[in-house]
């Protein structure tokens, strides 16, 4: 009979953070495949456990899924963990999940921490709905689209941040959603947990002063029925870009790609991107019949 695959959640910082469940499963599986190893062995050497490990990451993930299918499929159980909270919550795991399903493996998920979820406890920010990003693209131009695809989204955004990129990032939610309620989080169940909570102009305003390390994870408000297109402000920080588009046609006499130059411009998107998000945002003409 074939094993099981346990998915396992494992502490995003305070070692504590396990279920009973999970330390019992990393103690009688026949194998764990680790992220990192090293990473694994500190949580495994904390609560006396002895079992083997192997590496399993975003490098070697199709050729270890194989051999962890092999094993599986000759009686094996097998955990799969990441450096640090739950498997494939912007971790590698999909792809051995994935094929554990394909080759009819049982897969148990073993719940615990995950940083997104930790944030949001206590963020003071709706949970319902929210929308997990997980981390923004590095490139601005591309990260700046990615936000502008996001603007009109009611649903409370959570993504993941390098500390290097805090500033760049809140910079961009800031001129492309406006001035939203944000929580920025870090070191999570650590020594130097903290929040700051605050809108984003003051956030960028705060950290554009200074440098700020650890784990991150951002919090930020939905866009409201207020910023609904038709009652947004026309302010091109907040207007959507078929209104700003539409502005500068009607109150200065732009032609359509004159328009779609300016905004892009001032956006700092391109101007494909501009046309494609004026395509996207225009109202469609209604075709009834009558
Ligand atoms: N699988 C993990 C989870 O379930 O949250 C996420 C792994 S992802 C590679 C790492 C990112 O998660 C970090 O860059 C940070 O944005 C966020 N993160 C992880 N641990 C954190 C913590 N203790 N405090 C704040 N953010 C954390």
């Amino acid at each position: 009979m074939a094993g099981t695959l346990y998915v396992v959640a494992t502490p995003i910082g305070h070692l504590e953070d396990i279920t009973y469940r999970a330390v019992r499963i990393l103690g009688e599986v026949d194998l764990i495949a680790c992220e990192d190893t090293r990473q694994t062995r500190k949580l495994l050497t904390r609560y006396q456990i002895a079992t083997p490990t192997i590496s399993y990451h975003e490098h070697n993930e199709r050729q270890r899924a194989r051999y962890l299918i092999e094993q599986l499929e000759a009686g094996r159980s097998v955990a799969l963990v990441s450096d640090a909270g739950t498997p494939t919550i912007a971790d590698p795991g999909l792809t051995l999940i994935q094929q554990a399903i394909a080759h009819n493996i049982r897969v148990v998920p073993i719940p615990g921490p995950s940083a997104l979820i930790t944030a949001l406890m206590a963020a003071g920010i709706s949970a319902e709905p929210f929308l997990f990003i997980g981390f923004l693209p590095a490139r601005q131009s591309a990260r700046r689209n990615q936000l502008e695809a996001l603007r009109s989204w009611p649903y409370t955004l959570i993504c993941y941040e390098a500390p290097h990129r805090i500033r760049a990032a809140l910079k961009d939610m800031l001129l492309v959603w406006g001035d939203r309620q944000v929580v920025l989080a870090r070191e999570l169940t650590k020594l130097h947990e903290e929040f700051h909570r605050g809108h984003l102009s003051e956030l960028a305003e705060q950290f554009h002063q200074r440098s700020i390390k650890g784990e991150i994870v951002l919090v930020v408000a939905g866009a409201t029925t207020a910023e609904a297109p038709s009652q947004r402000p026309t302010t091109h920080v907040q207007s959507s870009i078929y209104q700003r588009v539409m502005e500068l046609m009607q109150a200065n006499a732009l032609s359509l790609n004159a328009a779609i130059k300016q905004v892009s411009q001032e956006r700092r998107l391109s101007k494909k991107s501009v046309y494609h998000a004026y395509i996207q945002q225009r109202p469609q003409e209604r075709n009834d019949g009558g």
